[in-house]
């Protein structure tokens, strides 16, 4: 857990009030919408695609231990050394020892999400072992000693004058924002990490439990070089991303792959069977797979949380919110940002420091209406909220704020008086009147003097 989300209104605040990162923020979001968009509206049964992911993704998560079983069981048949791991620490313990084994001081590793939840790069590097990342967005933001602002598209927030000024200072050449030239650049960088680590770490985004084959999706087959150049190749996974069959793959694929990065297909889909073997002599000589709980199989069992788990991180939800377009990833100071991380920030992690996340949603929906496994997201953050007040995390004066706010709305003759009361402070008061989380970048209406009921009831105009 990310204590940083705690200080979530702060950094809210600190975010909307930089326009410049509203603008590359708004600009990156908007290019994948309109991707995304383009290849969705090509398929007839898009609506039919979502739900069958919908019910398989229930079907695991309710048999989430019998699907478990299953696929460490084809796993092991294929080869591969399995790890389970009950938390974090437990996850983090087990890689370094593998690490450790092989007396690798190096490893190259691929994008994934679960070892940014295990803040696994900073363990690694506090024991002395080199952390290379080799996606292109997780090396710009690791050259930038920063995180992540968005699940699948780490450097989001930075425009490519911002890449250029970075890869001047920190790998000492000349400036130039041409985006070919940077990734260039980068590849000349990470091609000889590729060839001497020892050791290769990969997220899965699928792990399928009738033959235990691992799916790794992406575009520059960094994370093929990662799974098949070192001796020793970790995966590391969340309990919850089995499907059922190998044969749902095409499915998840097509809701993956539209949904995050606008594409019909990644241009890298890398299936993972097993170590090198007699049969097949590429690959690495061990395939160690560490699935971590992280209080993932306690969430499976909530009725309302258990939907949480059917996310297939694909970060449209992200993308179309309007307020992770205003502020950003960094501003949730979770892992897992945007709606689906306010679902689950709270629920996975501590519900008391990430209180506020949930809040932060315009409840309009859209977030429901883009995931391509429909999940309620707009719903769960309202049942959230109503956790969180049942829980009395709320302050003082808020909890006073809605006793008068209830005791007013119950009754048409003090909804009335308030209005007018409103009415007549804010005309003395002009754009000063104090209004309770209200904030500066915006003026407080003009409350009309008559309300539209009373408009209604007594005016000729609308007259009964
Ligand atoms: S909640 Fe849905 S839209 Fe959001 S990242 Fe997960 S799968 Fe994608």
């Amino acid at each position: 857990m990310n204590l940083k989300s705690a200080q979530f209104k702060l950094q809210a605040r600190k975010a909307i009030g930089d326009a410049d990162l509203r603008i590359k923020v708004k600009k990156a979001t908007g290019t994948s919408l309109a991707k995304r968009k383009q290849v969705v509206e090509e398929l007839a049964d898009w609506e039919e695609l979502r739900q069958k992911g919908h019910e398989l993704r229930k079907i695991v998560v309710d048999n989430l231990d019998s699907y478990l079983s299953q696929f460490i069981e084809s796993a092991r048949r294929n080869g591969g050394i399995v790890h389970e791991a009950d938390d974090h620490k437990s996850a983090k313990h087990i890689i370094y020892d593998i690490i450790r084994r092989v007396s690798a001081d190096t490893v190259v590793k691929s994008k994934s999400m679960i070892t940014e939840e295990l803040h696994l790069n900073s363990m690694l590097e506090e024991n002395g072992i080199r952390v290379i990342e080799t996606d292109l967005g997780e090396y710009i933001v690791q050259l930038a000693g920063e995180t992540p602002s968005h699940i699948t598209a780490p450097a989001l927030h930075k425009s490519k004058e911002d890449i250029a000024r970075l890869f001047q200072e920190k790998l000492n050449m000349p400036y130039f924002d041409d985006p070919a030239k940077l990734t260039a650049a980068a590849r000349e960088r990470l091609r000889d990490e590729f060839l001497h680590a020892r050791v290769g770490i990969s997220g899965v985004n699928f792990a399928s439990a009738d033959t235990g084959t691992l799916t790794i999706v992406e575009n520059e087959a960094n994370a093929r070089l990662c799974t098949i150049l070192p001796e020793v190749h970790i995966a590391v996974m969340s309990v919850e991303k089995i499907i059922p069959s190998f044969d749902d793959l095409p499915l998840f694929l097509k809701l993956l792959t539209r949904s995050a990065t606008g594409q019909r297909i990644t241009s890298y889909v890398s299936l993972v069977n097993g170590p090198r073997s007699h049969h097949n002599p590429d690959g690495p000589r061990q395939l160690h797979i560490v699935i971590l709980d992280g209080g993932r199989k306690r969430l499976a069992k909530h009725p309302e949380w258990k939907e949480a788990l059917y996310c297939i991180r694909c970060g449209a939800c992200m993308n179309i919110c309007p307020i992770y377009q205003s502020i950003g990833g960094h501003a949730y100071g979770s892992v897992y940002p945007g709606p689906i991380g306010a679902v689950i920030t709270p629920t996975l992690f501590n519900m008391k420091d990430s209180q506020d996340l949930p809040f932060a949603s315009s409840l309009c929906g859209a977030c429901t209406d883009i995931c391509p496994v429909k999940i309620d997201l707009h719903h769960h953050l309202l049942f959230e909220r109503r956790e969180i007040v049942n829980r009395g995390y709320k302050s003082f004066i808020e909890k006073i704020g809605m006793a008068v706010w209830r005791w007013t709305m119950l009754s048409s003759g003090r909804l009335e008086f308030t209005g007018r009361i409103g009415w007549l402070l804010r005309k003395v008061l002009g754009k000063n009147m104090p209004a309770p989380g209200w904030t500066p970048h915006r003026q407080f209406p003009v409350i009309a003097l008559r309300s539209f009921r009373s408009l209604m009831k007594n005016d000729t105009k609308y007259g009964t």
